[in-house]
């Protein structure tokens, strides 16, 4: 008999798990409480739109890519990517210094983009961008196989590979990056358009460390791609893959606990049944976890982990025209920079001035939506539930505030609302993300690499861990590399 493994949830990490060790011969079963697969990348379905409920900037599709190939597939046969370029708008609210509108592009191609640095900035600034763009390259090249694609086992991992660190030290990746950033650019919204992403990882731009520069190098160097029929697509395609391979699903089937014998999970306990297994992979967020093994989420020595701030999700379906100013990924920066981040991030309150993701998938896949019509989504990030913000008091007037500056912005203006679907903390928190943020634990440095929850568990020795609570992190390139991990980590186990 193949060893028999389970998996709890159908998310990126979980399905990436299932597909790796199916096509190996492995007897998977995937479990999800959810009646789809995609976990996080959720869609809302409702009167002809179709509007993804999660992750909107897609990165590094040769990694998910790279999955079908593992398991023996043509990932053209499954899923079709759209190229964004530009990938991102950024709108500047102090428009006095680019192109007299604020409006500043990214390209991936380096040539459109020193043209749009030389005509909106200056020439300095554009060749600037070139060096800058080597330096990502570098980076990318000595942190990614070293410190991200790999399991670091304890901290002394951080020492297997000497070079790679000194690498790192050399490239200023321990500095912080408003740093690095004044180093190749003089014009402040440059600084601001290549270092925001630091968010994604939950971190301060003005306090993150220089290593996390490699986001900008991952969005705006490698490019952003919109899988054809939106986000949930991928989802979809990875679990077709699964099936294709064997892969049994479970779906709206919550897991309850797991039976353990001589510090080994045998069977994992549902609400309709118990399965048996050789092993396990669960996705479920870290304090999930704990709870279903009856343990503490707390760190060693008594210490909490530091959630990611979370976000405000307003998501539309609406007819007529929006302004054609707005392309498919549009970044609104507040005036306030420093402070903004010290509100959200240091002291979990909200921004003052915040600044807002608005993105129009319709742009690049009109069929997404009925005709004449186009979905809205727009991203507002706040303080997760750690922040001790009562929502419930909130709730009215901050999403009134919210719609006026979707109305400023002219999203809303004219259009009907034929669909409208907002989420805030508390309903990441009620679909089981701790603290109330779907970003996970933050990649602060002392919840990075080696010291980030690990694959491996050290007393269940059949019970591993995978996405984005656990190594090497959040966003779906990431969990894409800890499914193959721990897919890994269960066969080295199981042999
Ligand atoms: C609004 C939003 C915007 C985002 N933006 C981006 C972005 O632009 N780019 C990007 O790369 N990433 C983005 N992310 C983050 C990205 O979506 C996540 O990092 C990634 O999808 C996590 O994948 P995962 O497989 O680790 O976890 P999940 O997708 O959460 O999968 C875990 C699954 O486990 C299931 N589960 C948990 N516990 C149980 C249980 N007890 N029983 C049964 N099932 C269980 C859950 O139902 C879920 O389906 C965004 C996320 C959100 C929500």
């Amino acid at each position: 008999m193949p060893p028999s493994v389970v998996v709890v949830g159908a998310g990126f990490a979980g399905l990436t798990a299932a597909v790796e060790l199916a096509s190996r011969n492995y007897q998977v079963t995937v479990v999800d409480r959810n009646p789809y697969p995609g976990g996080r990348s959720g869609r809302h379905d409702r009167r002809g739109f179709r509007i993804d409920t999660g992750p909107t900037v897609f990165t590094m599709p040769e990694l998910f890519r790279d999955i079908f190939r593992r398991a023996g597939a043509d990932p053209d046969d499954y899923v079709e990517f759209h190229r964004l370029e530009p990938g991102y708008q950024a709108i500047f609210a102090d428009a006095s210094s680019i192109d007299g509108g604020g409006r500043l592009v990214t390209y991936s191609d380096p040539e459109q983009m020193y043209d749009e640095i030389e005509t909106k900035v200056s020439r300095t600034d554009a060749d600037a961008y070139l060096r800058f763009r080597r330096y990502l390259q570098e980076l990318f090249t000595i942190e990614f196989p070293n410190f991200i694609d790999g399991e670091l086992d304890g901290v002394v991992a951080l020492l297997n590979n000497p070079r790679a660190l000194l690498g790192l030290v050399r490239l200023g990746g321990f500095l912080r990056l408003p740093k690095i950033m004044s180093h190749f650019f003089g014009d402040d919204r440059l600084r601001r358009l290549f270092s925001f992403q630091s968010l994604y990882a939950g971190l301060s731009p003005i306090r993150a460390l220089g290593i996390f520069a490699i986001i900008a190098y991952m969005d705006v160097v490698l490019g952003v791609v919109q899988p054809v029929g939106g986000m949930r697509a991928a989802a979809d395609a990875l679990a077709a893959l699964a099936s294709d391979r064997g892969v049994r699903f479970l779906y709206r089937t919550e897991v309850e606990a797991m039976v353990m014998r001589e510090r080994r999970v045998t069977r994992v306990v549902t609400d309709s049944g118990s399965l048996s297994c050789d092993a396990v992979i669960t996705s479920a967020d870290p304090g999930e976890l704990a709870r279903m093994l009856g343990r503490s989420f707390a760190r060693v020595g008594g210490m909490h982990w530091r959630m990611s701030p979370s976000c405000f999700l307003s998501l539309r379906g609406v007819r007529g025209e929006l302004p054609e100013s707005l392309i498919h990924h549009n970044i609104f920066f507040g005036v306030e920079w420093s402070g903004a981040f010290r509100d959200l991030v240091d002291n979990q309150r909200m921004m003052a001035d915040p600044s807002m993701l608005v993105s129009i998938p319709t742009r690049t896949d009109p069929e997404l939506a009925p005709p004449g019509s186009h979905i809205v989504y727009a991203l507002e990030p706040t303080p997760s539930l750690q922040g001790r913000l009562d929502w419930d008091r909130l709730g009215a007037g901050f999403v009134a505030r919210f719609d006026r500056r979707l109305e400023r912005i002219g999203v809303t203006r004219d259009l009907a609302t034929l669909v409208r679907h907002d989420l805030d903390p508390r309903d990441w928190a009620r679909m089981g993300m701790d603290g109330g943020t779907p970003f996970s634990i933050a990649h602060t440095f002392f919840q990075s690499g080696p010291f980030r929850p690990s694959l491996g568990d050290r007393t269940v020795r059949n019970l591993v861990r995978t996405g984005s609570g656990t190594q090497p992190g959040v966003g779906l390139p990431l969990v894409t590399v800890s499914g193959r991990l721990a897919a890994a980590r269960v066969r080295e186990g199981l042999g």
